[in-house]
């Protein structure tokens, strides 16, 4: 190889030989620490993207890269033809740690949700007697839930599904946030095993339902005889201030008053990302033994999942999201964030909103979905030092690693607003 390749040689290299799937910032990255990255000139960003909210606790943990080494040298992979000696802790301190009878061990979180697809499913027919191939699941429009052929099937968006049919059955789509809907496909359809659902809706833009959205929607489903799955793999694990998005107002770590008062427990929960730190390609379900008990040997599997690399690394990145008090430390700093944002754009015309909680925010815009606004933004942003991109089209996603603290954050907040002001004089002159 030559002995020094600049960015654009990197980025010719997998326009060259990879798969044209995705159309990133041309950033080439190659090394990290806390919410810093380095591109391969030297030059020094700010994270705002943190890998989709993967990298929750910082890039290079020390902790966690320490455990991820003193098992790398250990034990890597068994399969689960054999126990394995981290497996059975793991699963003890998981199930613990989000209060949930039994967990389900997976590797990417697409694959998650296929897992709790396929117990909603089981569950249906064998608890809830649902005749034979007649289950339906009730997703929302604009969801996000992977890349699977089934997952893609009950997206809202075309990319994501034209030709890669025939798609699956199965799935009746309602509006996000819209209860009314919910329960009128609850009353008039039976067979109806699950409602999944993300608490917010991250890759859609960060939209963020009503505040007793989730709430309702529980119970709507257990008057229903019908399985909340909740999708957290994006907002779980502090990224929104609480622990889980579904554990609202209160950003305890434990199992407090307040936590038991505004906690709405899902009878399926789906992590991913940041259950690892985004150190290693982690994700799990939690339920408890009257729904993961369909499951019986040999009729799901993972050769991957569960292997003891994935759970000494994902057992560090959630005692380092309670011992640093990551979640109370997004809750603070995204009151900040969105309280200097707020005040931004009262005399803004380039944006027209904020919205998110904790650490995952979202600025909308203001011009159209198939305007280059926001990803020319984004690359000023690059400029000025600080990495994010947009979601579809006009709506940019804030979400910095959880690790930041607050002199950080307000320099970030400087450079973003600074850009944004660019761009304002830009627009105001033509
Ligand atoms: C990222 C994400 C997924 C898919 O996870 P992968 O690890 O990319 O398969 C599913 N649901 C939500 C809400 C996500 O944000």
């Amino acid at each position: 190889m030559q002995a020094t390749l600049n960015s654009t040689n990197f980025i010719d290299l997998e326009l060259e030989h990879g798969a044209h799937d995705y159309h990133p910032i041309p950033v080439v990255l190659e090394r990290g620490e806390g919410v810093y990255l380095w591109d391969v000139e030297g030059k020094k960003y700010f994270d705002f993207l943190s890998a989709y909210s993967a990298v929750n606790q910082g890039h290079c943990h020390p902790r966690i890269i320490n455990a991820l080494n003193k098992q790398a040298e250990t034990l890597n992979l068994t399969s689960r033809a054999f126990h394995n000696n981290k497996l059975g802790s793991y699963m003890k301190y998981v199930t613990n740690y989000f209060n949930y009878e039994r967990l389900l061990p997976s590797n990417t979180g697409a694959e998650a949700v296929e897992a709790a697809i396929k117990i909603t499913r089981k569950w249906g027919y064998e608890i809830k007697e649902i005749p034979e191939d007649k289950a339906e699941i009730i997703v929302c429009s604009q969801n996000f839930h992977g890349r699977t052929s089934t997952i893609i099937s009950f997206s809202s968006d075309p990319v994501s599904k034209t030709n890669f049919g025939p798609h699956s059955k199965g799935f009746i789509m309602i509006p996000y946030n819209d209860l009314d809907s919910l329960e009128i496909v609850l009353e008039t359809n039976p067979n109806v095993a699950g409602f999944l659902v993300e608490p917010i809706q991250g890759e859609a833009g960060v939209f963020t339902p009503d505040n007793n959205f989730i709430r309702k929607a529980k119970k709507l489903c257990s008057e229903f005889n019908v399985l909340l799955v909740a999708d957290e793999i994006q907002t779980g694990i502090g990224r929104t201030g609480s622990l889980l998005a579904v554990c609202g107002k209160c950003s305890c770590e434990g199992h407090c008053e307040q936590q038991k008062q505004t906690f709405t427990r899902p009878d399926i929960l789906i992590l991913g990302k940041a259950i690892s730190g985004g150190t290693y390609p982690v994700s799990a379900v939690l339920c408890d033994n009257n729904i993961m008990d369909v499951i019986k040997p040999g009729q799901h599997g993972s050769t991957f999942g569960g292997n003891p690399m994935a759970c000494s690394v994902a057992m560090e990145a959630l005692e380092v999201i309670r011992d640093e008090k990551l979640t109370q430390n997004a809750r603070r700093l995204g009151e900040l964030f969105r309280s200097e944002m707020h005040s931004y754009i009262e005399n803004s015309y380039i944006v027209s909103k904020v919205r998110g909680r904790g650490l995952l925010n979202a600025i909308v815009i203001n011009d159209s979905e198939k305007s280059n606004t926001a990803w020319n933004i984004c690359l000023r942003l690059k400029e000025n030092g600080l990495l994010a991109k947009p979601t579809h089209g006009n709506i940019i996603r804030f979400a910095p690693p959880l690790v930041m603290n607050e002199s950080q954050l307000i320099e970030c907040i400087s450079i973003i607003t600074n850009t944004l002001k660019s761009f304002e004089s830009q627009l105001n002159s033509t």
